[in-house]
C-alpha cells in the first residue's frame, strides 16, 4: 500500500479538514476491518477517527442514537441496544462476521462500506434508520434507504458520517439470514417489522438483501400486509409476493434460482416471528 502518513483525528473538524486537505489521497479509518482488505492505490494518508469522540449510544423515548465509531460488539453489549425493540439490533449484529471482527468493526464503517451482501444495511433500511454526516458546508441527514440512492461513495470522500439514528417503533421486528456457516456472509437476508392495532396490521416494513443486490424494501408486500389480520396464511401469501417482487441474480455465492426459491421461506419466517412477538405484546 502507498500509505505514507497515519493521523489520529482529535475531533470531527480535524478529521474532515485532513480528509479535504488530502484531495482524494486520504481515507478515514474506523475499525479498519474493511479498509485492511485493500486501500486504493492513490491513498497516502489514513485518518483514524476512533479518537474523534464519535462513539457512544443514547436512548430516548424508544429511539436510539449511535455514534459512527461505536463498535458492533460495543453496541451489542450496551443496555440501550438490548432495550431497543426487544433486542432486535443485538440479534442482527450477532449475525455479523465473528466476535473478534465485531469488536473492531463500527456501525459507521458498515453504513459507508455498504456491501450488497451485508446484513446491517438490510436491517437499517427496514428500521427506517437515519444517518447524519458533516461535510465542509454543513451537517446533512438522510435515511439509509435514501442515502443508498445517492452517490454515497463520492459523498464520503469529502464527509464524515457522525451518527446513526434508529426511530422508535410500536411493534416488533425479526431478521433472517441464510449463510453457509454462522460466521459467513449472507447468501440472502431479510428484515421484517410489523405493528398491530385492533387485531389488524397497522404498518409493515419488509426489506430483502444479498439478492445479491443491496437491500431494498418490497412495497407490494408491505401494502399487501397492511389492514389484514395477522395469520399464518397471510405470512405465506406475503412470502409469495416477496418472491414475485424481489430482483434476484446469480453471484459467486448462490444462484438467482436458489435465491428465488428461498425468499418466500425467509420472509414468511421473519413475518411469523415479528407477528408472534407483536401479538404477544397485544395480548
Ligand atoms: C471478513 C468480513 C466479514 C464480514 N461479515 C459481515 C457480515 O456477516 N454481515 C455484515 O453485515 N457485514 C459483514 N462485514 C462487513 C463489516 O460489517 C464492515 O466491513 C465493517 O462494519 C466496516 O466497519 P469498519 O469500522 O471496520 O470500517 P473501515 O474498514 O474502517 O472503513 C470502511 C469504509 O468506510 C469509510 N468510513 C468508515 N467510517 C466512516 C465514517 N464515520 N465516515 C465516513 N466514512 C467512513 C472508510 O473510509 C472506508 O472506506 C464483514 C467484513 C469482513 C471484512
Amino acid at each position: 500500500m502507498g500509505i505514507k502518513r497515519y493521523h489520529y483525528a482529535r475531533d470531527v473538524e480535524e478529521a474532515l479538514s485532513l480528509l479535504l486537505a488530502y484531495e482524494g489521497r486520504g481515507a478515514l479509518l474506523a475499525g479498519g476491518v474493511d479498509l485492511a482488505r485493500g486501500v486504493a492505490s492513490e491513498v497516502e494518508g489514513l485518518i483514524d477517527i476512533t479518537t474523534a469522540g464519535l462513539d457512544g449510544i443514547s436512548a430516548a423515548d424508544g429511539a436510539l442514537r449511535i455514534g459512527a465509531t461505536t463498535t458492533l460488539e460495543g453496541i451489542r453489549n450496551s443496555r440501550e441496544a438490548r432495550g431497543y425493540l426487544e433486542g432486535f439490533l443485538v440479534e442482527v449484529l450477532g449475525h455479523v462476521a465473528t466476535l473478534p471482527l465485531r469488536w473492531m468493526a463500527t456501525l459507521g464503517g458498515a453504513v459507508v462500506s455498504a456491501h450488497p451482501w451485508a446484513d446491517i444495511p438490510t436491517a437499517l433500511i427496514a428500521l427506517g434508520a437515519e444517518v447524519a454526516w458533516r461535510n465542509e458546508e454543513r451537517e446533512e441527514r438522510a435515511s439509509v434507504e435514501e442515502l443508498y440512492h445517492r452517490p454515497f461513495r463520492a459523498i464520503f470522500r469529502r464527509a464524515v458520517l457522525t451518527e446513526v439514528r434508529l426511530p422508535a417503533w410500536s411493534g416488533a421486528f425479526a431478521f433472517e439470514k441464510v449463510s453457509r456457516n454462522a460466521g459467513d456472509i449472507a447468501l440472502i437476508n431479510c428484515a421484517c417489522g410489523l405493528g398491530v392495532e385492533g387485531g389488524k396490521i397497522a404498518w409493515a416494513r419488509v426489506a430483502v438483501g444479498a439478492t445479491p443486490y443491496r437491500a431494498v424494501r418490497l412495497a407490494t408486500v408491505e401494502e399487501l400486509l397492511v389492514g389484514e389480520a395477522p395469520t399464518a396464511e397471510l405470512w405465506a401469501e406475503a412470502g409469495r409476493a416477496a418472491q414475485r417482487e424481489a430482483r434476484v441474480s446469480d453471484d459467486m455465492r448462490a444462484s438467482g434460482e436458489w435465491r428465488r426459491a428461498v425468499i418466500p421461506v425467509i420472509v414468511r419466517r421473519a413475518l411469523e416471528r415479528a407477528g408472534n412477538a407483536v401479538m404477544g405484546d397485544e395480548r
